[in-house]
């Protein structure tokens, strides 16, 4: 294979990471390409399994481990990084990355290793979430390694190929303040800056277009009652991409206090918290860019307001969505109202979150209901509103997608890949490559888990 690789991380100053190549494996076998995405990037030649699970490094790759801290569930820990991923470089500016490549110096306790049920659920939602327009880290492949991960039980090893913008994170501007080391922060400014935000200019710029970012990510998420599940700060891209695909969930019933993760305890990262938490998030960078800036006290003053001025964006990121979702594209006074008595009315009904919106243009919504009077009680008032817009369905259809991966899909995609039938797998892939027209084939991928069916809890699944 060939990779264009360029390393522009290679060249930041060498406390940022450690260079070591990744562990071989013992069988590495394919088991998914992602072309387009190859195509993309620039990269030639036929897929090879040893290439993506690390035992055959690409000639002009430089790989590393990058170093980083974090607060994890607002829990400060001084000392984090990729324990069991590594850079191998950038191509068309993007990161390649292997993740369960074995362990490094930041691996800390564990193994250094991934099992295929979170390289599965991390392809196909982070594909999803690329297809339905919210910024993320993509799969570009994925390899077993015909080798035993031991968690609870013994499950199969597996490594995922992530592509990202970058894989800096909060935290990695947080392990740099913390060990007052302003060089290493402002090359990381200057880096990121370069690879993201060209029009920024310093600390404060570098900030804004952050706070800027994660305002419309948050905003995408919510809008596709996405639940992160952990929202640490280094799980926080500079970038404002989606990363780390790990106790996440899709809300099926509508419910604004939902949350999955089974270390969750008191809802930190529920639905509804994820704004305020993302705010949370970028206070940290602030303080962390603090030590770069002259005037202390001027700076906490501006950075504060920058900071501040998430919520604002985030609204009304939010408000521009929500308000697609009722097909409105003229928006008047009162038509946030609409919004949220419609949500109130779905919480209160147990509405399945995707199927109530796609229902609007659809004409079943009120089927998602307990008392589908309740629907029909919002529903006057909002055919009355709408019947002044210009093309409310097609506006609709395109922000309301029709199907999302939901997490009894996944559980039971993951199930049937451990057995050795990645059919499943494959489906959920073709149909969420397209998530606003449902191809009928795919048509019981959109109906909500029976009682039996439904996730309860995720796990981390490291
Ligand atoms: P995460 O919860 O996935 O964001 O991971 C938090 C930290 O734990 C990161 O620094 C990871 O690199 C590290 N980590 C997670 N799983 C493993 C593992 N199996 N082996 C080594 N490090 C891990
Ligand atoms: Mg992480």
């Amino acid at each position: 294979m060939d990779f264009p690789f360029e390393n522009s991380y290679a060249n930041l100053p060498e406390r940022l990471y450690t260079k070591l190549a990744p562990t071989p494996v013992k069988t590495p076998k394919l088991i998914a390409y992602n072309t387009a995405l190859a195509a993309d990037l620039n990269i030639k030649g036929a897929p090879e399994a040893a290439v993506f699970a690390g035992n055959i490094i690409p000639e002009m790759a430089d790989p590393l481990a990058q170093v980083y801290a974090g607060h994890q569930f607002g829990h400060w820990n001084p000392q984090l990084g990729d324990g069991r991923a590594i850079l191998l470089g950038e191509v068309a500016g993007h990161d390649v990355q292997l993740k369960g490549s074995g362990p490094t110096p930041y691996s800390r306790m564990g193994d250094g290793r991934a099992w295929l049920g979170p390289v599965l659920r991390e392809y196909v939602v982070s594909e999803f979430m690329h297809a339905a327009g919210v910024p993320t880290t993509r799969a570009l492949a994925a390899v077993t390694t015909g080798e035993t991960v031991l968690r609870e039980t013994p499950l199969p090893g597996a490594i995922l190929t992530r592509v990202a913008a970058s894989h800096i994170r909060v935290g990695t501007f947080q392990y740099f303040a913390s060990r007052t080391d302003a060089p290493a922060s402002q090359a990381l400014v200057d880096h990121c800056i370069a690879r993201h935000y060209p029009d920024a200019y310093g600390p404060q710029g570098l900030l804004d277009a952050v706070v800027q970012a994660q305002a419309t990510l948050i905003a995408k998420w919510m809008s596709l009652g996405f639940i992160h599940g952990v929202m640490n700060t280094d799980n926080c891209a500079i970038s404002g991409e989606t990363i780390d695909y790990g106790p996440c969930a899709f809300m099926d019933a509508y419910h604004p206090e939902t949350k999955f993760s089974s270390i969750d305890q008191f809802g930190r990262y529920a639905y509804n918290n994820q704004p305020d938490i993302a705010a949370w998030n970028l206070a940290q960078l602030a303080t962390s860019l603090l030590q770069l800036m002259p005037d202390r006290d001027a700076a906490i003053e501006s950075f504060t307001e920058s900071v501040n001025s998430f919520i604002l964006a985030f609204q009304k990121a939010y408000g521009a969505i929500f308000m697609s979702k009722i097909g409105i594209s003229e928006v008047q006074e009162g038509d946030m109202a609409l919004v949220t008595d419609l949500l109130d009315r779905m919480a209160a009904n147990q509405a399945d979150f995707t199927n109530t919106f796609r229902g609007l243009s659809e004409g079943n919504a009120r089927d998602q209901f307990v008392d589908p009077t309740a629907f029909d009680g919002w529903a006057d008032g909002w055919t009355t509103r709408i019947a002044s817009e210009p093309d409310p369905q097609a506006v609709m259809r395109a922000a309301n997608p029709a199907i999302i991966p939901r997490n009894h899909r996944i559980e039971e995609m993951i199930q049937a890949a451990v057995a050795g039938d990645y059919a499943p797998f494959e489906q959920l892939n073709t149909a969420l490559a397209t998530p606003y027209t449902l191809d009928q084939r795919h048509h019981d991928l959109t109906t909500p888990p029976t009682e039996q069916e439904i996730v309860h809890q995720t796990f981390c699944g490291t």
